[in-house]
């Protein structure tokens, strides 16, 4: 069926490849008590409050964001894993292994006052094999009478050991220089550009587009000139919806009221995705007095896969009466269970029955589709959710998630980083329990999963 059909589309679609990083991820390995907590607090400069260790308690706040000179990365503290290897030398090279296999640069840290032991020399040996950046960090460096001892330590073969007091903070600022300096460049955001937000209105033809493009356009005709400074694409309109001026892209031909011939079927639907990807939000209106079609699931795959933030608008809600209202619940259930995120909104282009609950719902829509969870708050929560529900075991493997980030906006893109595929049924239950946690209501989001064995 078409509901089916959908279903595959959005899922090709997070199973797309691997997202680029919008910020790259160092991790840092090392054993116990050489400093990797205090110097992952040190590096973080308390931008995020990293949760006190209690001794005996696991600690599983494993990643966060950091600054330095400009660029942002994340940390990711590996001593919060666990990879099952039996004894401490095992586990550590195990964690130093997952983190070369995972994080685009490792830093080592050793503790210089006892100089490199047989775990450090184990830990030194999985990484003289990484194709990425290592950096070794030579720590309780507190004074300048253990710089001799730090000379030592060039014998684990990883480079020159940057001597630093995590405690201190004796020369973090040069280890971070390196640090940064070793980290691919991080592709930025796009910066929105400035001025109104732009909507785009679509649905199939005699949904009520032109309706309520002359219906919110009504009363605000000189709008343009109230904007100062603002130059409209001669096919947008600009609108004031609740105090505020809108770009409702693509609308030339909405405004004219153009006829759809037959046959045009094609075209309406190419000016519809080139409305989606001028838009940052999309209204999509649906015919409240008529069933669901296969037309306008087309037109949310359209919004979905475009990464839109996106209101559903029912309109002609002046012919729905209580027989109809009935089988909608149903339909809607079905029909509308990729898009359960999205906003709905009954309206009346006709009579102008609560269109102007359209603003709120765009504003709620694009301040989710601009949200970002740090780093630290994000992994705080997806631990606890994993160790209440872990990954379903595939072909004899239980997949591990060892952090996420959220390495997007515009739409919300989620990373996790794991050491084996994650099933579309584990992600959209990570998905759900993501939106019940941190809202995002109005906006797609997307799960990339990041498989480093
Ligand atoms: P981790 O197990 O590797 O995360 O190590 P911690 O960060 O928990 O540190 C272990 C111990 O070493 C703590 O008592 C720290 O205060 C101490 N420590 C960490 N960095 C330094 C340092 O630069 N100098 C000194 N003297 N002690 C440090
Ligand atoms: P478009 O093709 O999507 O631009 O749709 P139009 O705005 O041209 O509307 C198609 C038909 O539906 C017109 O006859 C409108 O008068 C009618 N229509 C639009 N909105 C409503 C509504 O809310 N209620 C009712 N009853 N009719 C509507």
């Amino acid at each position: 069926s078409e509901f089916t059909e959908l279903d595959k589309q959005i899922d090709a679609d997070t199973d797309a490849e691997e997202t680029q990083l919008a910020q790259p991820v160092l991790a840092v390995v090392g054993r116990p008590n050489v400093g990797k907590s205090t110097l992952v607090n040190r590096i973080l400069g308390r931008r995020e409050a990293v949760v006190q260790d209690v001794p005996g308690v696991t600690r599983d706040r494993v990643a966060y964001d950091a600054l330095w000179s400009g660029r942002r990365f994340t940390v990711v503290d590996t001593g919060g894993w666990e990879p099952g290897a039996t004894g401490l030398q095992g586990a550590v090279a195990a964690q130093a292994e997952m983190a070369m296999n995972t994080a685009d640069a490792v830093l080592v840290v050793v503790d210089a006052t006892v100089g490199a032991t047989t775990t450090d020399e184990a830990v030194a040996r999985v990484l003289r094999r990484s194709k990425r950046p290592v950096l070794l960090a030579a720590n309780k460096v507190d004074d300048d009478r253990l710089l001799a001892d730090t000379a030592s330590l060039w014998s684990l073969g990883l480079g020159e050991p940057h001597a630093v007091s995590a405690l201190h903070g004796r020369s973090s600022g040069d280890l971070l220089d390196a640090i940064v300096a070793a980290l691919p460049e991080a592709p930025r955001d796009g910066d929105r550009v400035a001025g109104p937000r732009r909507v785009a209105l679509v649905g199939k033809p005699n949904v009520g587009k032109s309706s309520l493009l002359n219906k919110l356009a009504g009363e605000q005709r000189s709008v343009v000139d109230a904007v100062a400074g603002t130059t409209v694409d001669p096919v947008d309109s600009l609108v004031e919806l609740d105090g505020e001026a809108w770009r409702f892209v693509d609308t030339a031909g909405l405004r004219k009221r153009v006829q759809t011939a037959s046959g045009a079927e094609y075209y309406a639907s190419l000016r519809t995705k080139t409305a989606i990807d001028a838009a940052e939000v999309v209204i999509v209106l649906l015919d409240a007095s008529e069933p669901l079609s296969e037309q306008d699931l087309r037109v949310l795959t359209m919004v979905v896969e475009a990464g839109r933030a996106c209101v559903l608008a029912f309109n002609k809600w002046d012919l729905v009466d209580e027989e109809r209202r009935y089988q909608m619940v149903r339909e809607l259930e079905r029909g509308l269970v990729r898009v359960p995120w999205a906003e709905r909104v009954n309206i009346s282009a006709l009579t102008g029955r609560s269109v102007r609950k359209l603003a709120p719902a765009l504003r709620t829509a694009l301040a989710s589709w601009d949200q970002r969870v740090p780093t630290g708050q994000l992994n705080g929560w997806l631990a606890d959710l994993i160790a209440a529900t872990p990954p379903p075991v595939r072909g004899g493997k239980q997949p591990k998630v060892l952090f996420a980030t959220q390495a997007g906006i515009r739409p919300p893109t989620l990373v996790l980083f794991a050491t084996g595929f994650l099933e579309s049924g584990y992600r959209r239950f990570i998905e759900r329990k993501f939106r019940e946690r941190f809202g995002f209501e109005g906006s797609p989001v997307r799960i990339n999963v990041r498989v480093r064995e």
